[in-house]
């Protein structure tokens, strides 16, 4: 069977831990979307690792981890992971990285670096990991898939004709020193020895695992507010987050998922731009930024500060039925345990009128947050793993939530460390 990890809301949900958790009891742990531009912190037995690009199954020696078709596979990234797991004495793991999936070659970063620099102030503030141009270049069928790397003729020849094309925006857009085609060359074969060892049919594989009633994770990067379809596009990342599309970047058939885990956070938290209603700024904000996540809310892969809010059940709701959920689990509800009070947005106010239904994205910025305040419980609940233990008031904030998302909020974490978690009972499988 197959079960998705995926994000409600805008990323950072706290899905690396979650899948870290499940992993104990699955088989293989799937990425199928995305690129080294977000990252998912783990903390285990082996230290703390921000994760860019291999799924959360490489801690368990028994797991195959996989990047799938639909992930941008940047190989310098994915090798550096690696050696930094040997260096913290983490048992080599075992990694498939689908031939089908599609190389991030370096012009993709200068491309994206390029961009944001012209663009100045008016930036999607992308991490400059080189996704948009990345993707771009895959729908556009200019793209270059691992296995190609491997043709020396086709390689050069892809090659030439890429470097036409980027040459113009590079030279008279961007203002810049053109590509070499040779250089390139010489760069991916370099790249393609790196990666050699890893290259197989992910797709057969995995539906053979399947057929053998084998389990597997798809762990999902961002969220749905951060999906190109059903997020808040523009300000959004370039494939799509939705579990859904898990099938299709791993290249499972989509009757095997079963079972879709959302994550949201206690609070909200988002990176990079684009309207977020429940924001909050100010001191109020700093003391939550800085209480938030394990080591505060700042981006795991670029360190810049999280923007953060109140519960946003709004864009949660939706974001667990785009996802298809089919059950929740709420993280960092210990981050909350210093208030008096906290409110959560249980809708917006758009024109004078209220509304629950999350608006497309150009409307957003007209929306006021309605909250509704519940008392805190101020005791501190960091760790608790045993429901009894916590307080009425946790556990009416959880109840309360539940009921605004309309999905069973089946587990609840209370720290980020992986057995720091509340099954609500009767405890959940965990596959
Ligand atoms: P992901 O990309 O969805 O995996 O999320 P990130 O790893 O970017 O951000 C989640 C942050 O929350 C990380 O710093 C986690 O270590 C931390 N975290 C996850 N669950 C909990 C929790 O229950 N409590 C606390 N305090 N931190 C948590």
């Amino acid at each position: 069977m197959v079960k998705a990890i995926v994000g409600a809301n805008w990323g950072d949900e706290g899905k690396g831990k979650i899948t870290d958790l499940f992993a104990e009891s699955a088989d293989v742990v799937v990425r199928f979307q995305g690129g080294a531009n977000a990252g998912h912190t783990i903390i285990n037995d082996y230290g703390r690792f921000a994760l860019h690009t291999l799924p959360s199954g490489v801690f368990y020696p028994n797991i195959t981890n996989i990047i799938g078709n639909g992930v941008a596979l940047d190989i310098h990234k994915l090798i550096s992971e690696l050696q930094s797991l040997e260096e913290s004495n983490v048992p080599k793991p075992h990694l498939i990285v689908s031939d089908r999936a599609h190389v991030l070659m370096p012009y993709h970063i200068l491309l994206d670096s390029y961009e944001e620099d012209r663009l100045a102030g008016k930036a999607y503030g992308s991490t400059k990991s080189g996704i948009a141009p990345f993707y771009s270049d895959k729908v556009s069928k200019i793209g270059i898939q691992v296995n190609e790397l491997y043709d020396d003729a086709l390689l050069k020849e892809r090659l030439e004709k890429v470097c036409e094309l980027k040459n113009a925006l590079i030279v008279h857009l961007y203002h810049k020193d053109p590509l070499d085609p040779n250089t390139l060359y010489e760069e991916m074969v370099l790249q393609r020895e790196l990666i050699r060892p890893y290259i197989g049919n992910v797709s057969a594989f995995l539906r053979k695992a399947l057929q053998e009633g084998k389990t597997v994770l798809l762990e999902g990067q961002l969220g749905t507010m951060k999906d190109p379809d059903f997020g808040i596009y523009p300000m959004t990342t370039s494939s799509n987050t939705l579990a859904a599309y898990g099938c299709i970047g791993a290249g499972i058939p989509p009757r095997y998922l079963k079972d879709i885990l959302a994550v949201t956070k206690a609070y909200s938290s988002s990176v990079g731009g684009g309207d977020f209603v429940s924001e909050i700024f100010g001191e109020e904000a700093d003391e939550l930024r800085i209480r938030g996540g394990d080591k505060g809310e700042f981006g795991a892969t670029t360190g810049r500060p999280r923007r953060v809010g109140w519960f946003d059940a709004v864009a949660t709701r939706y974001g667990a039925e785009m996802q298809g959920a089919t059950e929740v689990c709420l993280t960092c509800l210990d981050v909350l345990s210093y208030l008096d009070e906290i409110k959560i947005c249980t809708a917006y106010e758009i024109d004078g009128e209220t509304t629950k239904e999350f608006p497309v994205t150009h409307l957003l910025k007209d929306a006021k947050p309605v909250y509704t305040t519940l008392p805190g419980w101020k005791c501190d609940i960091h760790g608790i793993t045993d429901i009894n233990l916590l307080p009425k008031e946790a556990l009416a904030y959880v109840d309360f939530i539940e009921k605004e998302i309309g999905v069973p909020i089946k587990l609840f974490s209370t720290g980020p460390k992986r057995h720091e978690i509340i099954y609500r009972t009767p405890k959940i499988d965990l596959i």
